[in-house]
């Protein structure tokens, strides 16, 4: 007998109500490296806090080593936080047990970037697949015969499930890493850069599959990608980060008509603009220098040596994540955000 319940629908979401718990909470989390040698510690994640509701996608932003990916990490315990807490539909998993973890293990799962590097080459498709369902119990001839359904669910021929990565191209290949993520039924993926790696043709066709396995199972994701026009087709939310910290946050369509943080305005500049009239017309903002490094932030505004607004406030007091526009769920960490 097969275990079917992984290709079923997640119960649709409880209406609006205070006490039941988002599906993912993530608060105040942090994670400090150690430096290397006599270096500094790396805050790579600062204080870091934000939610996600069952069968939402929150997209969480920003260039290369602001800490995003490494926030998706703690949240799946592939790295232990150095302090603040997640919890999954209520329950706080950030001290559990790996014993204790087992069961939640289930409900959150990853999707990595490099779908070929995430693979193991010396594991068939079948193993691929199958190894988490056998790491929950199930029987080697079930777990064969629900990674037959979910190559099928995620449009590879379950034909091909003895084939080894290196005989698939790279969009099949992260057909095989989402199907892996489905094996146990979760309601949230955790999806790090999931087509960064790939041809944009092929991007295309990870999104559209990614979205319709949502609608039919009811997933929620936290879709992490420094790419801002992906994100705005699959998110409803959106979270930018910049070293470390969310700069600002609210619902996409809001976020991308009218940024209010400087460093939103200016990755929306950078964004091709699809009617080339518009695209002429618009005003680029362009950051000055790189990103500081984390083992060095800036006082005050980590983003005011790169900020075309920085003020003198901005170089010695940190603005606090808040509520920029009244009425209007979505904050923004600037003194002077724009609200118009
Ligand atoms: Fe720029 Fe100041 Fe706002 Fe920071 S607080 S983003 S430096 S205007």
């Amino acid at each position: 007998m097969t275990t079917a319940h992984a290709a079923l629908p997640h119960p649709a979401p409880a209406p609006d109500d205070a006490s039941t718990p988002p599906l993912l909470r993530v608060s105040d989390l942090t994670m400090t490296f150690p430096g290397r040698r006599r270096s500094a510690p790396v805050r790579a994640v600062d204080g870091v806090s934000f939610e996600v509701a069952e069968g939402e996608t929150l997209g969480l932003v920003g260039e290369s080593g602001c800490g995003k990916s490494t926030t998706g990490r703690m949240i799946v315990r592939l790295l232990e936080p150095t302090s603040g807490s997640v919890a999954y539909a209520g329950r706080d998993v950030t001290r559990l047990s790996q014993r204790a973890l087992k069961p939640l293990r289930r409900e959150m799962q990853m999707v990595f970037q490099d779908p070929h590097s995430s693979l193991n080459p010396r594991q068939s498709v079948a193993r691929i697949i199958a190894d988490p369902l056998l790491v929950q119990g199930s029987s080697a001839a079930d777990a064969r015969a629900r990674a037959r359904e979910l190559m099928e669910l995620v449009g590879l021929i379950p034909e091909h499930i003895d084939r080894y990565p290196h005989e698939f191209s790279g969009g099949q290949a992260q057909r095989i890493g989402i199907a892996r993520a489905l094996a146990t039924g979760p309601r949230l993926v955790v999806a790090d850069e999931p087509v960064s790696a790939l041809d944009v043709s092929v991007q295309a066709q990870i999104v559209n599959l990614m979205e319709r396995l949502q609608r039919e199972l009811g997933l929620a994701y936290l879709f992490i990608a420094h790419d801002l026009s992906v994100v705005k087709r699959v998110c409803d939310r959106v979270a930018v980060m910049y070293l470390g910290r969310i700069v600002e946050v609210g619902v996409k369509e809001r976020v991308y008509a009218a940024p209010a943080h400087p460093y939103t305005r200016a990755l929306l500049s950078a964004v091709p603009l699809p009617d080339p009239a518009a695209e002429r017309a618009r005003e680029r903002i362009t950051l000055l220098g790189d990103p500081p490094s984390p083992a060095a932030p800036p006082p005050g505004c980590t983003f005011h040596p790169r900020c075309p607004k920085a003020r003198e406030i901005c170089r010695t007091e940190a603005p606090l994540l808040r509520v920029a526009v009244p009425g209007e769920a979505r904050e923004v960490a600037c003194h002077f955000p724009e609200t118009g």
